[in-house]
């Protein structure tokens, strides 16, 4: 029995085995799926082999959204949120949502699942012990430089997202803040056929990216200064 709620149902972020059994269920059970992208989320439906009511939820159309999602809970229904990739509101809409809930007093479930950042913390090799997610950092050269002169000097293991376009600007910029020999984790394209990590010292894991190929999606940890690996 699933109970009335919104659940934020993580979905894969590449490979669909991880789906779990759990978040099948729930999407099964839900009265409507609200999601970033109808067609984008069609397709992971089609792959399960059930249909359901797919809503898609975005800036433009949320408050109504959000009422009626908590009209539906309110009168016993179970509704879904899912976004393309990963958990919902990680760097993902989702938020917005979940705080109407609270402040209606209304029950949010998490369903977990795939997550880009926890998945690529976990196998860094970096400490995880305490880490920050900070996930995209400003597109242009000179509000990143900021944001790295800011976080330089931080204890915990730092967590970004990036993408094709500029993991390289990123690793670059990154490097002329904390030096050579900082230690990098980067994580391309996770649980996907092209999956690649590099972790070790900044200047090596930039060639390497330099070397290999930049399409994707990306994953950057930076340990603390003074980390080493052995
Ligand atoms: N909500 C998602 C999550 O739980 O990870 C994140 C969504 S955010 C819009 C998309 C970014 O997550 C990508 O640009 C990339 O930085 C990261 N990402 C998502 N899937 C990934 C993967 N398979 N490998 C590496 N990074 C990934």
């Amino acid at each position: 029995m699933i109970e009335p709620a919104l659940y934020l149902v993580a979905t894969p972020i590449g490979n669909l085995g991880d789906l779990s059994p759990r978040a099948v269920e729930v999407l099964k059970a839900s009265s409507c799926v609200l999601c970033e992208d109808t067609r984008h989320s069609q397709r992971l439906f089609k792959r399960l082999e059930f249909e359901r009511t797919l809503l898609s939820c975005h800036e433009h159309n949320e408050t109504g959204r959000i009422q009626q999602a908590l009209d539906d809970v309110a009168s016993g229904k179970v509704v879904s949120l899912i976004s393309d990739a990963g958990t919902p509101a990680i760097s993902d809409p989702g938020f917005r949502i979940v705080r109407a809930f609270r402040a209606a007093g209304q029950k949010v479930i998490s369903i977990p699942g795939p997550c880009a950042a926890i998945a690529a913390l976990a196998a860094s090799g970096l400490p995880t012990d305490q880490f920050r997610y900070l996930g995209f950092l400003p597109p242009k050269s000179a509000a990143r430089l900021r944001n790295f002169e800011t976080l330089k000097d931080a204890s915990e293991t730092l967590v970004f997202y990036e993408s094709t376009h500029r993991i390289l600007k990123f690793l670059k910029d990154l490097r002329s803040v904390v030096g050579d020999e900082r230690i990098v984790c980067v994580a391309r394209e996770l649980t996907k056929m092209h999956e690649t990590t590099h972790t070790g010292p900044l200047l090596e894991v930039e060639e390497a990216v330099t070397r290999g190929s930049q399409k994707g999606e990306f994953v950057v940890l930076i340990a603390r200064e003074g980390y080493s690996l052995t």
